[in-house]
């Protein structure tokens, strides 16, 4: 096992790799920008290198600096967390040729699985369902009005390069359409250098359900049943649960060997989702893999009993993973996260950073939270607005309902702005509480706080 990681990210994900270190008994050593030197991530660690300016260009993302912060420390392993350069192959390569451990997959994986197009290609060939759309960039206007023809209204726009919702548009005529590819193309271009767009027929009443796989370099690869994400704003995260209300364990099986699947096909290992859209009559069809730990990690934690960052770290130190088999992977009890953000949500969700002077976090049975923020703390405004993921458990969805809605009720964040009250009222919601529900949740119900919808 190693002695000693670099933790290269910051925030909530940080705080969570070094538990994980440190009841592993490893040592860890923190990187933090100069907008961070008072972070708790920074306190929590053995050792602490400033890699940079607040810009995460000039410090999360600066690949020369973490790795000198990893060679001034002797450090065996990088973490990197998830965003920043979670599923950057470069960087896991740099690491590798420095002899140092990449904690994550293969540099090959992240590279075949981080472009949409180049993954939908690849997937294709293991015989997985992919959303009807097509497989290379789109070349020109004509080119466009004719996959759309063929796929039919409404359509999605997406990045090939994409990630976060950038450079995804929603279109449900030929007007909208041709004026939406050169802006997702100039948007994609400046959020990841690459202006390469594809489209997809575009599901109005769908879920987003994804599968965690786990594999190790010994040829175990297990999946550890579902996540259902489909609460979003803006085609991202709000709410997550697991398992799904919208799957039995016939589909679970079903979509857990497809998910094993598409991981195979990019010789897998460490910790992945491959997420997809899960339609009313059943049918699903693979989205994206995602080749890094992700945020809503910790409620597939709560119904497994596994520490999946643990895992993570004893799979890169060339171990096997401490479940095997997959008739051995548990599913007790029902989890829901809320994602904490720092936004003021009755203002088009625009982030709300600044000073925190009342903290009061909810404890007691069942729950679980995942910050870096406490009173006296900064949220920044260089960085993603999150501020805490607020878990529950509970023996079944109605009960995790209840324990989270009070623990809603409790949460003291003050005097930014947060998505706790949206929360509650989301929580309360009787088409939430039945469980019956699609993408469109929000906009369709709460669509009074988005400006633009898509
Ligand atoms: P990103 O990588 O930018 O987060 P994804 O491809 O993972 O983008 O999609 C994010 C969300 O957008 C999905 O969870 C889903 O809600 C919505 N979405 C994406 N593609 C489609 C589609 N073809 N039909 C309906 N919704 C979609």
């Amino acid at each position: 096992m190693f002695k000693k990681i670099l933790i290269a990210n910051r925030g909530e994900v940080a705080i969570r790799i070094n538990r994980a270190a440190h009841e592993l008994g490893i040592k860890t050593v923190a990187v933090y920008s100069q907008a961070d030197k008072d972070s708790l991530h920074v306190r929590v660690a053995d050792e602490a290198v400033c890699i940079g300016g607040p810009l995460p260009k000039d410090s999360y993302l600066n690949i020369p600096a973490i790795i000198s912060a990893a060679e001034i420390t002797d450090v065996e392993a990088i973490h990197p967390g998830y965003g920043f350069l979670a599923e950057n192959a470069h960087f896991a390569e740099v690491c590798e040729s420095c002899e140092i451990k990449f904690i994550g997959p293969s540099a090959d994986s992240i590279r075949r699985m981080g472009d949409k197009m180049a993954a939908r290609e690849t997937v294709k060939k293991a015989s997985v369902p992919l959303v009807p759309g097509s497989y290379e960039r789109v070349k020109d206007k004509d080119d466009a009005l004719q996959i759309a023809k063929r796929l039919k209204y409404p359509v999605i726009i997406k990045a090939s390069a994409g990630g976060g919702g950038k450079g995804m548009r929603v279109c449900h005529n030929d007007v909208r359409l041709v004026s939406a590819i050169m802006t997702a193309e100039r948007e994609a271009e400046a959020a990841f250098g690459n202006s390469a767009v594809y489209i997809e027929k575009y599901f109005e009443k769908t879920r987003h359900v994804e599968i965690q796989v786990l594999g190790d370099r010994h040829g175990n690869l297990i999946h550890l049943n579902e996540r259902d994400c489909t609460i979003q704003r803006r085609h991202q995260k709000l709410i997550e649960e697991s398992p799904s209300p919208a799957v039995d364990p016939k589909l679970r099986r079903k979509m857990g060997e497809v998910a094993i699947k598409a991981a195979q096909a990019v010789n897998y290992f460490n910790a992945g989702t491959v997420e997809f859209l899960l339609n009313e009559d059943g049918s699903f069809y693979f989205l994206e893999m995602n080749t890094r730990i992700q945020v809503e990690h910790g409620i597939t934690e709560l119904v497994t009993g596994l520490d999946l960052v643990k895992e993570q770290i004893i799979i890169a130190a060339g171990l096997p993973m401490t479940i095997k088999k997959q008739d051995k992977v548990q599913l007790n009890g029902h989890a829901l996260e809320c994602r904490i953000n720092a936004e003021d949500y009755q203002n088009n969700f625009a982030p709300s950073p600044g000073r925190i002077d009342r903290y009061y976090a909810p404890g007691g049975p069942g729950i679980r939270i995942d910050t870096h923020v406490a009173a006296g703390q900064v949220v920044s405004p260089y960085y993603d607005s999150m501020v805490a993921k607020l878990m529950a458990y509970g023996k079944d969805r109605d009960d995790v309902i209840k324990v989270m809605t009070r623990a809603l009720d409790e949460y003291i964040v003050e005097p930014i702005k947060t998505t706790i009250p949206l929360h509650r009222e989301i929580l309360r919601n009787p088409i939430f509480k039945r469980g019956q529900f699609y993408t469109d949740f929000i906009p369709r119900l709460f669509g009074k706080y988005l400006k633009e919808q898509s």
